[in-house]
């Protein structure tokens, strides 16, 4: 494994990335789709498809920090608290509802008329839909969010929308993939040295990244709801973090607690009456952009 700050050290900024991959021309092949070269984010692998270019980019980053790697080549990762078994099939079903949505133009469009959220955006971040989600004895058509753990970029689970957008509330337990636990769920991996944001919901931070670019800021969101921010924020906190939570009593309230206890936090708050940067970016940012 190879920390990907080293790798874009090492090889400057990638074409393209998205929530899982980044990606590179192989530096031997100089391969015409300059993306034969592949970092994967949550077991932190460079691969090269075409030749074993993979190999010497990792010795040579490697012999450039002897003290960040020595004797680290053979430890495994910190262990996922979820099976290999159970991350691997939740990768699997994570590609199913990204394919089934990337193949249906029409709920593409449903997506971006009623949430302003692009196809670009749903290829960047991971998101899928499930047509035929079982939750107990009942089947529901459900939007499928990754949650991709901050600390170590790993898929831990899913939150699960229903058809309209709203989450799915505690008469049917199984709002959250079981096994998910609390933290900062990631919209884009990477670039840890620049600015953090955390925004209350997945819809806001999925719009966020739509609007702003996803290298300014490494965007966050919590993956257990608002008032789980609290607790996480001893281990996040630092004066490049940025807040941008719902203006309802919820989100005010979680961002006064914040302030009072980590001082230099950055809070932003909008001024314009909307309630959340979902509602900001489709009445405010994208005013006119679809013609209504
Ligand atoms: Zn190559
Ligand atoms: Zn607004």
């Amino acid at each position: 494994m190879i920390e990907f700050d080293d790798v874009v050290a090492y090889l400057g900024k990638p074409n393209k990335q998205d929530c899982k991959h980044a990606y590179w021309q192989c530096p031997e092949c100089k391969d015409k789709g300059k993306d034969n070269l592949i970092y994967t984010f949550y077991n932190q692998i460079l691969k090269s498809w075409c030749c074993e270019s993979c190999k010497k980019i990792y010795g040579d980053i490697v012999n450039n920090n002897p003290n960040k790697y020595q004797g680290k080549e053979n430890k495994p990762k910190p262990k996922p608290e979820i099976s290999h078994e159970k991350l691997e099939s939740m990768l699997l079903y994570w590609c199913e509802c990204q394919e089934t949505l990337l193949g249906s133009q029409r709920i593409l469009d449903y997506l971006e008329e009623k949430r302003g959220i692009n196809k670009q955006t749903v290829e960047f971040c991971g998101i899928g839909i499930d047509i035929n989600k079982k939750f107990g004895n009942h089947s529901y058509k459900v939007w499928v969010l990754p949650i991709i753990d901050a600390n170590n970029h790993t898929l831990i689970g899913f939150e699960y929308r229903k058809n309209n957008f709203s989450i799915f509330y505690d008469n049917i337990k199984c709002m959250k993939e079981p096994g998910s636990y609390s933290c900062l769920s990631e919209i884009n991996p990477g670039f840890n040295s620049k600015k953090q944001i955390i925004l209350e919901g997945f819809l806001d931070a999925y719009l966020f990244l739509q609007h702003y670019g996803h290298e300014k800021y490494h965007i966050l969101t919590p993956s257990m709801g608002v008032h789980s921010i609290l607790p996480l924020m001893d281990s996040w906190y630092n004066k490049n973090l940025f807040l941008y939570l719902d203006s309802d009593k919820a989100g005010i309230e979680v961002m006064n607690k914040c302030k009072e206890k980590y001082q230099d936090i950055q809070i932003k708050t909008l001024q314009c009456g909307c309630k959340d940067f979902g509602d900001h970016y489709l009445k405010c940012l994208n005013r006119g952009k679809n013609g209504k």
